[in-house]
């Protein structure tokens, strides 16, 4: 197992453009900046290889997304003007016959990033969503021969609950219907959390020849801060109570030597 950048830091093949103008369901909650270019990391897991690719980066008030939240502890997580700051994009999986991405951004910088690694739209077999929130599924569509892996639960939910910050019903359920399956990977495993929503998924990754391996939490976490403060609900969170429950039994279950936690959402280095 390997940890580290991947030596593409700097301005380099990244795209620098804005992707503000991309996101108006968000654009209320969020402050929307180009994305950093530091944010790029890589793990090997025996014959797996996963890499965060970025596809946008978004800063909010910590009180207005963690109510009742107390930072004083964490104050090295916000900006200069007290701001979380915090990434989106994907995590690129790829094993030695597919490639999968879990999650897909908000349709930001993802797919431009991805063919600075030599990935086009073309090559994604399988996307994995751990939920079906408007900041993972944003470029649903954009791979044409790809199947998508969703919790059922997740499926019906956002089918009887449209808006807010769910997918586009035309947009994002319309293709994905007729695609869908159920997470059933050599590679991958769908490791139930539900609470911040209903079906929410997190992705354990092993690979061969290894006991290491690499769990990407999907929402299950937003902050670091929240390995300290379990109880810290996020302002989405459809059962806050729940959540908390699922994050507690991950921490049991999965905090040991062996186990790499990944967040898309953690600002700089998405692993750890
Ligand atoms: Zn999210």
């Amino acid at each position: 197992m390997r940890v580290g950048a991947d030596g593409k830091q700097g301005a380099g093949p990244w795209s620098r453009r804005h992707a503000h103008e991309r996101i108006p369901a968000l654009a209320s909650a969020y402050l929307c900046t180009r994305r950093r270019p530091a944010d790029a990391t890589i793990m090997e897991i025996g014959d797996v290889n996963v890499e965060f690719v970025p596809d946008g980066e978004v800063r909010g008030r910590p009180e207005a997304l963690f109510p009742g939240s107390d930072w004083s502890a964490h104050t090295h997580l916000l900006d200069g003007d007290g701001n979380v700051i915090a990434n989106v994009g994907s995590f690129l999986v790829r094993t030695p016959t597919e490639v999968v991405l879990v999650d897909v951004g908000l349709g930001g910088e993802l797919l431009t990033n991805l063919g600075a690694l030599g990935v086009a739209p073309d090559d994604v077999d399988l996307v994995v969503l751990t939920h079906l929130h408007r900041d993972h599924v944003g470029w649903v569509g954009a791979f044409p021969r790809a199947r998508y892996a969703v919790d059922r639960r997740e499926w019906e939910y956002w089918c009887e609950h449209p808006g807010g910050v769910g997918p586009d019903p035309d947009r994002v359920l319309a293709h994905i219907e007729g695609r869908r399956e159920t997470l059933d990977h050599r590679r991958l495993t769908a490791i139930s959390t539900p609470g911040h929503t209903p079906g929410h998924t997190s992705v354990l990754v092993t690979g061969a020849e290894t006991d290491q391996r690499l769990l990407i939490l999907g929402d299950l976490l937003h902050t670091r801060a929240q390995y300290d403060n379990p109880d810290w609900a996020f302002r989405s969170d459809v059962d806050a109570e729940r959540a908390r429950a699922s994050r507690l039994e991950v921490f049991a279950r999965f905090r040991d030597a062996r186990t790499v936690f990944a967040d898309g959402h953690f600002h700089g280095v998405a692993l750890g």
